[in-house]
């Protein structure tokens, strides 16, 4: 028996993260048993997601409507940055409500292997940003370096405190501390620890 449009359905679901052909099939039968209305209801709410929902032009982050919530925000530290991996890193840092600050995101970590060098990241960005605040006198005061301490994220700071050293050299520039598990992830750490290793950041060059 074939049935294209469920087959079809199994093979994008099994393409979403951590979802093999088992789970897609799991939640297109979920589908299934579900009235039709919720199912509009959902699908309507994906679009909506996906065609509000951007990047900021600026750091990088989430914007809403081509507006991003902390750029925009009048009455956020302009004088310290955290430059993080994902969007998903602003959002675990935001949670902890300890960080007052800018963002930028980079949109990911060197890995040469991989075919990800510094001009894959928004590395570029980051330094036009920087410089074109530069000129209007109001630059940032520090950056901290909040990629993940995995060893690609390491690496990634480890160049990007050079880049940033060697071109800006009036600017501090910070790592989150150690609190942070090794190979551990930002997302997935729990919130007094990042909380700490925001508190304790230390200098990128010991
Ligand atoms: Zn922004």
């Amino acid at each position: 028996m074939n049935f294209p449009p469920l087959e079809e359905l199994i093979q994008k679901f099994s393409r979403f993260p951590g979802i093999g052909q088992k789970s897609a099939g799991r939640l297109v039968f979920y589908l299934l048993s579900q009235p039709e209305e919720d199912v509009r209801e959902l699908a309507h709410s994906i679009l909506t997601f996906r065609e509000e929902i951007g990047s900021c032009p600026d750091c990088g982050g989430l914007s809403y409507h081509n507006t991003c919530p902390i750029c925009t925000d009048g009455t956020r530290d302009k004088s310290v940055w955290c430059i993080v991996e994902q969007q998903k890193d602003v959002l675990s840092i935001e949670r902890t409500g300890q960080f007052k600050g800018q963002y930028h995101v980079l949109g990911g970590v060197l890995a040469p292997l991989d075919g990800v060098g510094p001009d894959q990241l928004r590395i570029n960005e980051l330094l036009n940003r920087i410089q074109s605040l530069k000129l209007d006198g109001k630059p940032p005061a520090e950056l901290i370096l909040a990629t993940n301490p995995t060893l690609e994220g390491d690496a990634t700071a480890g160049y990007l405190g050079k880049i940033l050293e060697s071109n800006f050299p009036d600017i501090q520039t910070t790592r989150l501390a150690r609190g942070i598990q090794s190979g551990g992830e930002l997302e997935f750490t729990d919130m007094s620890t990042l909380i700490r290793s925001l508190r304790d950041r230390r200098p990128v060059h010991e």
